[in-house]
């Protein structure tokens, strides 16, 4: 189609033919280069560099793009490679424990102690092997989740827009840019209007730079060459076309090594606050140990090396070596949950933070709304009723009451000032480009316009193009009654530059007063409001925002653009959960309070509009914050402000954006949640979070499993450090009581392995618990092991040291061999861990219910190793021969069941005496 294709056409061409040499010798050498083919890109002029690339401005066709692609390969820099398997393993043995263990396996040997010194190697190796593959997961599933975030670009292709994934990018394709995108690839431009970028990723300058298409010397340093645009930097502003040169590896930016994705460091607040409470613990541990020990040696009249044995057996014992690789796990795993319900992770702290949103700041159109923009009220005249138009989505056909002529004269504006297109698939109709603008197609058709005739007797000549801070698009045609600028944008901006308005015979002067009226009851009904005007303009050169003056208003049209129905279930949610819910809008305030009233947000604060959040105190816009829900005709700086204030009232922070200028706020929130459909590159570098599908009920979705990781890992602790506590215990207790150990070292290495191995990751699997949404956000900052979960940890410790040894005195009395007594003890220890798993499994309600017990095929898979494990253990003459275990006797195995049991029933009991009266369960 003609049209843009055609317009961009010409403007290209002028330019080109415009452009000036910047010096007659410059001049020659360039023309001689460009012919041999020897000039660098940015010296030639835009019709040279066409020519060159082997492309017209219609773009390639799909056939040559398909034969570049395969001639050049996919426009994609080279991944990184991940650490190298050595740097890997290395890592695992940075870890204190292991290097005690090395130590005491070393020291094991010199004493001749062979089979323990065997046992303690044995698991320095095997745990190296479990770090290594925990850690290989965590890094796969966060990449996997990286590689859904693909960057798409706007080509010209056969003569027509489409947008491709950029890694289809070949040499020769037409690129057209935007304020926000990145640039796909290097392109010669051969259209600039305003266009700046920000070229930091590839020379350090942060500043904006000014583009244009003249040639710049062939011998310019990178910075200057403003007729290209580099590959990774961004457009701050304006719009531009560009000719593919180089891309990929050919690219500058591949040709200085960047590359893609560097593997992020799996390490977020969370995970190294655990991890310095892991090393403070170990430290506190080994002085426990060496006074342990020294009381064995001396007072306690031990043997040197039992006592040392069981130190190194006391330390393996209590330090919980396993929890941050399990902690790693759970939020990698979280990470990919979150991908399955369209919230791609872009940095790992937010997984976290998304647990504690105590507020979402949402955009409106298209995440509240399903931007599907439909055209239902035109008015064209402030004292006649509307027209109402009818028909279904984009399809351009419905009817259209009242007076056709002046509906048609207003929809010329907005078929003019417009860069969308409509296109068929089948029955249904799609935008390419703005829905609004887009629903503007199919109201000029309703009114019996032809887009391509109209666009081809009213050629463009000049453009404002649409930026929100001006809620304005204006162009200037050249047609048959001369030179005409259009504008549309939102009302409210618009009737103080209009001094006319259409009447039947002409335009008349206008009644302010009684459009403000139509404005306002049209917002109120639910309808997004644009205003249409238009005037003769004097041949010009261009156009500027001084030319929106003296303005003849040709009327108003209203949208609905409908609530999903999704998100009013989500803002239910987010009410049970004690999540504020602020819409944050472009739009005018009674449509802004319209919705959000269909949507169930709170209304009764009012509105508040951009204006009000710029001219408030700081102290005042902390009470707006607190009061208000809805944000109208605010702009991005409204947004950073906002975001300020609600923190300042110590709220944890969701921010939705898409432009480039929602950055900042983006980067302000705790959680900048960027749209992935319709956000800008600038917007999604910004955030943390990128929703696949820009849909409000995914935010939502995205904070149900931030609480469930937050308490998954809280379950992760509280049952691994009982385990710690009740085996150091044992052995403290034993030793200065002066018993026999009831357990030895190579055994509590036994027991550890096989519940980190069977049992431990089986939490990072839990599903959300009931009410994980019903109950109020996690204070922020609150520790992470709090009074009653220390209290737990303390108890179930407690309660493990006492059955170990209660067992042990009971077993000794009646005269069994001590090998006998530690094989239970051993068995008892890993069954008390199977049925406490099932009691951590929920932390804010009893586990003994159906599907409390039920568990999930993660718990039961780790539960049938676990005991594998065990009965190998007590019944296989190999395993016997290394641990000293001795087959026990089923009536001894009931017993040690029965404990198991009732440790179960005993810390249900307590959770529940703990609960009652409490109706509200506190994370
Ligand atoms: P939200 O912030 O919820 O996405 P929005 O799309 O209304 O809302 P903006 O894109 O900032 O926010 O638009 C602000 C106002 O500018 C709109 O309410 C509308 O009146 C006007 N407007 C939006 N798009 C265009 C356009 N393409 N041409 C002219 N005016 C527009």
């Amino acid at each position: 189609m003609p049209g843009l294709g055609q317009r961009r056409r010409d403007h290209a061409h002028g330019r080109a033919g415009s452009a000036r040499p910047l010096a007659p010798t410059g001049h020659d050498v360039r023309l001689k280069d460009a012919a041999n083919g020897t000039a660098p890109w940015h010296a030639l002029d835009a019709g040279q560099a066409l020519a060159r690339a082997g492309v017209g401005p219609e773009g390639l066709s799909s056939g040559e793009a398909a034969a570049r692609l395969r001639r050049h390969g996919p426009n994609r820099l080279p991944e990184a490679p991940g650490r190298g398997l050595l740097a890997r393993l290395r890592g695992q043995f940075e870890n204190l424990l292991i290097l005690v263990l090395i130590a005491a396996g070393a020291v094991t040997a010199l004493l001749g102690h062979w089979t323990d010194s065997g046992v303690i190697l044995a698991v320095v190796v095997l745990n190296a092997a479990i770090g290594l593959w925990q850690e290989g997961r965590a890094e796969n599933a966060l990449a996997g989740v990286r590689r859904l975030l693909s960057d798409t670009a706007s080509v010209r292709r056969d003569g027509r827009r489409d947008s491709i994934a950029a890694a289809d990018l070949v040499p020769g394709d037409i690129v057209l840019l935007e304020p926000g995108d990145r640039v796909p690839a290097d392109l010669r431009l051969i259209e600039a209007r305003g266009l700046r970028t920000q070229e930091a990723a590839l020379t350090g300058e942060s500043a904006a730079i000014d583009k244009h298409t003249d040639p710049v010397p062939p011998d310019a340093p990178l910075g200057d060459r403003r007729s290209m645009a580099f590959s990774g930097t961004l457009v701050a502003a304006g719009r531009g076309t560009g000719v593919v040169v180089a891309t990929g590896p050919g690219s500058r930016i591949g040709r200085i090594g960047a590359l893609l994705g560097a593997v992020e460091t799996t390490a977020t607040p969370l995970l190294r606050q655990i991890d310095r409470f892991a090393r403070r613990l170990t430290t506190v541990i080994l002085a426990v140990c060496l006074l342990v020990f020294g009381y064995a040696v001396g007072p306690g009249g031990y043997e040197w090396d039992e006592a040392f044995l069981a130190m190194v057996g006391m330390a393996v014992a209590a330090i919980p070596e396993g929890l941050p690789a399990v902690i790693t796990i759970a939020l990698a795993l979280g990470v990919q949950r979150m991908a399955a319900r369209r919230a791609i992770v872009r940095r790992l702290p937010a997984v976290e933070t998304l647990g504690a949103v105590t507020v979402i700041c949402t955009d409106k159109t298209g995440t509240l709304t399903l931007n599907e923009m439909v055209v239902r009220q035109v008015v064209t005249a402030p004292d006649r009723p509307a027209a109402e138009i009818g028909g279904e989505g984009y399809a351009p056909h419905g009817t259209v009451t009242g007076d056709r002529s002046a509906v048609a004269a207003l929809a010329r504006t907005g078929l003019l000032c417009n860069d969308a297109h409509l296109r068929a698939d089948g029955s249904a109709w799609h935008v390419e480009g703005d829905p609004m603008e887009g629903a503007l197609l199919a109201l000029a058709a309703k009114a019996g316009l032809d887009a391509e005739t109209e666009r081809a007797a009213h050629r463009r000549r000049h453009e404002i193009p649409f930026d929100a801070a001006w809620s304005y698009m204006a162009v200037a045609t050249e047609g048959p009654g001369g030179t005409t600028l259009h504008v549309k944008g939102a009302p409210d901006r618009l009737l103080p530059h209009c001094t006319r308005q259409s009447g039947p015979d002409g335009p008349v002067p206008i009644d302010r007063a009684a459009w403000a009226a139509r404005i306002e009851a049209l917002a109120a009904s639910g309808h997004r409001v644009l205003a249409f005007a238009a005037k003769p303009l004097e041949g010009p050169d261009g156009i500027g925002h001084a030319d929106i003056a003296g303005l003849t208003l040709l009327g108003l049209a209203g949208f609905i653009d409908p609530a999903r129905p999704e998100a009013i279930a989500a803002a239910a949610d987010c009410r049970r959960a004690g999540v504020a819910v602020k819409m944050i809008t472009g739009d005018h305030a009674l449509t802004a309070l319209a919705v959000a009233a269909e949507l169930g947000l709170d209304t009764q604060g009012g509105a508040l509009t951009g204006g009000e959040i710029a001219a408030a105190s700081e102290a005042e816009l902390r009470r707006m914050a607190r009061e208000t829900s809805v944000f109208a005709r605010a702009a991005p700086e409204h947004k950073l402000r906002l975001v300020e204030a609600l923190q300042a009232e110590g709220h944890v922070v969701a921010m939705t954006g898409d432009g480039v200028n929602d950055a900042p706020a983006l980067k302000r929130a705790d959680a900048g949640i960027a749209m992935g459909i319709k956000g800008t590159e600038a917007a999604k570098q910004a955030a943390r979070v990128v929703l696949t599908d820009d849909n409000f009920a995914s935010i939502v979705a995205a904070v149900r499993e931030g609480r469930t990781i937050h308490d998954n890992i809280r379950k992760v602790i509280a049952w691994n450090l009982p385990t710690n506590g009740g085996e150091a215990l044992v052995i403290i207790l034993a030793i200065l009581i002066g018993l026999p150990l009831p357990i030895t070292p190579v055994q509590i290495l036994w027991i550890n392995m096989v519940t980190a191995v069977a049992l431990g990751l089986t939490l990072a699997f839990e599903p959300p618990e009931q009410g994980v949404m019903q109950r109020p956000p996690r204070r922020p900052g609150a520790a992470l092991l709090d009074g009653e979960m220390i209290w737990r940890v303390a108890l179930v410790s407690v309660l493990f040291g006492l059955a170990v040894f209660g067992l042990s005195a009971w077993v000794a009395a009646r005269g069994a061999d001590l090998a006998y007594a530690r094989t239970l003890a051993v068995d008892l220890l890993v069954v008390m861990e199977i049925f406490y798993l099932f009691s951590v499994r929920y932390l804010h309600m009893t586990s003994v219910t159906r599907t409390g017990l039920l568990g999930t095929r993660a718990v039961w898979f780790g539960v049938a190793l676990a005991v594998v494990a065990q009965l190998l253990f007590t019944f296989a003459p190999p395993l016997q021969a290394v641990f000293g275990s001795r087959p026990v006797s089923l009536a001894d195995g009931a017993v040690v069941l029965g404990i198991g049991v009732v440790l179960l029933v005993v810390l249900e009991a307590e959770k529940l005496l703990r609960r009652r009266g409490r109706t509200v369960p506190v994370a």
